[in-house]
């Protein structure tokens, strides 16, 4: 019965609101008859008969180009490039390949503009030195269109832990040398952020398919305190195998210094593309390791580099082991429900990865060396188990890991700073003001 009721009064008012709908409809209908009337009356266009065919022809124009009109859009809503890519004129085959002007004493001119700067200094705490994790992907659109969401979601994890780390992050998205382009492109880019920001000390490159996924793991600058360049990977490997895969370039901390720009330039003579590159990708297919034949990228360059110059930039050189500064998704993604049961972040190693690189993946290309499923389900699970680390902060958490959805874990209260201690704990300045507060 109330039921019947509420349906009647529901009814009613419908009823209304369509009358008045209605009333309006024909008002409506009979004002543009009267405006109607009196344009045609009043000759504004010309003739009576010239205006009515003129405005019989343009209804029937509209009513034309209405189909059409949503056959442009449907088109338009493809994703298709808002630029024309114009092409790079050819290199001049004549002039050597170089990074840009001889830079010789760096060192110097960086000092000197550290002690004209004291409010940049290199160092923002005792052993902590000033970093800019610096990523970045093709200035087109991906081929593949999810590819976009994923670098999305690379970047936002990047965001995250440097945000918790203290870190400055750069974002590339422009080719600064047309002859670098692909792999090669962070040579060029990483010179200039060298050379644009001497009160940075240390530039951390990270490729756009590495996550991170120990959000809480400090790297151990320490250790590093006598090397110029750090990267993942074995001695014996490198020095003693050439084998091409026993370093990565995936994820690398490179000094602010002098060594660094003369590194660069011994790097960069195989990256033209075109000719250059293809020939040198002969070479390393030759001497290193296990390469499969393709043209040269920096990955194999750096090993070659290290082998076959051991002496003259080896003890500057730190390949790290004992974390995952870039880890292997092949080996990492199917164990994350293991870590979480056993262990916990801040581990960084193998109990708990710090990065998970999707080398070999391409999301945003069409041609990788895995299913394109199979990558971007394990990205999803990469990217959610390293955002719980950040959701958990907030109370919340992913209903698994290959879930998108969230779920609370901590119900708000009235005095939501009581948690305060461990939104801080995660937080660099209030890290730095505890240990400052414990030293005292
Ligand atoms: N990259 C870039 N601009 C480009 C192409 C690539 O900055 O035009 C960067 C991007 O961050 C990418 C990295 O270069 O992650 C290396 O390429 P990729 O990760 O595809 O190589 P893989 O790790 O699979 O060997
Ligand atoms: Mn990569």
């Amino acid at each position: 019965m109330v039921l019947s009721l509420c349906l009647g009064v529901r009814r009613v008012r419908q009823m209304q609101r369509a009358f008045r709908n209605g009333k309006i409809t024909v008002l409506c209908l009979l004002m543009t008859v009267i405006v109607l009337r009196g344009t045609i009356g009043a000759g504004k266009f010309g003739t009576p008969e010239q205006d009515f065919n003129e405005i019989r022809h343009h209804l029937s124009l509209r009513k034309r180009s209405e189909p059409h009109r949503v056959l442009v859009e449907a088109e338009e809503k493809k994703p298709v490039a808002v630029e024309e890519d114009e092409e790079d004129p050819p290199p001049d085959p004549n002039k050597p390949y170089s990074l840009g002007p001889k830079i010789s004493d760096w060192d110097s001119q960086r000092s000197e503009w550290l002690a004209r700067h004291p409010h940049f200094p290199n160092f923002i705490a005792p052993g902590k030195p000033r970093v800019l994790l610096v990523t970045g992907s093709s200035p087109k659109a991906c081929e593949n269109p999810v590819g976009d969401h994923y670098l999305l979601k690379s970047i936002k994890n990047k965001i995250d832990y440097c945000r918790l780390h203290g870190i400055e992050i750069f974002y590339n998205m422009a080719l600064l040398d047309a002859e670098m382009a692909g792999f090669w492109a962070k040579l060029p880019l990483i010179r200039k952020l060298l050379l644009s920001h001497p009160e940075v000390e240390f530039l951390w490159w990270m490729d756009s398919d590495a996550m991170f996924t120990d959000m809480v793991f400090e790297l151990p600058w320490d250790r590093y305190k006598d090397s110029n360049l750090v990267m993942h990977g074995w001695n014996e490997m490198v020095y003693d195998d050439k084998n091409w895969i026993g370093l990565n370039t995936g994820s690398f901390l490179l000094r602010n210094c002098q060594w660094s720009l003369d590194l660069l330039d011994v790097w960069a003579p195989m990256g033209p593309k075109g000719k250059i590159r293809i020939e040198a990708g002969k070479l390393l297919t030759r001497v290193l390791k296990d390469r499969p034949e393709f043209e040269a990228d920096d990955q194999s360059a750096m090993v070659y580099l290290l082998a076959t110059q051991r002496e003259k930039w080896g003890d500057k050189v730190y390949l790290e082991s004992a974390y995952y500064l870039h880890g292997y998704w092949g080996i990492l993604v199917d164990h994350y429900e293991e870590y979480i049961e056993k262990y916990h972040p801040g581990l960084g190693d193998h109990r708990w990865p710090l990065v998970t690189h999707f080398v070999g993946c391409k999301p945003c290309g069409k041609f990788g060396d895995y299913s394109v499923e199979r990558c971007l389900k394990q990205m999803d699970r990469a990217f959610n188990f390293g955002d719980n680390q950040i959701l958990q902060i907030y109370g919340f958490t992913h209903k698994s890991l290959a879930s998108r959805r969230v779920k609370r874990i901590r119900n708000e209260t009235s005095n939501p700073l009581e948690v305060k201690d461990e939104l801080g704990l995660l937080h660099p300045s209030f890290k730095a003001v505890k240990k400052q507060a414990a030293a005292s």
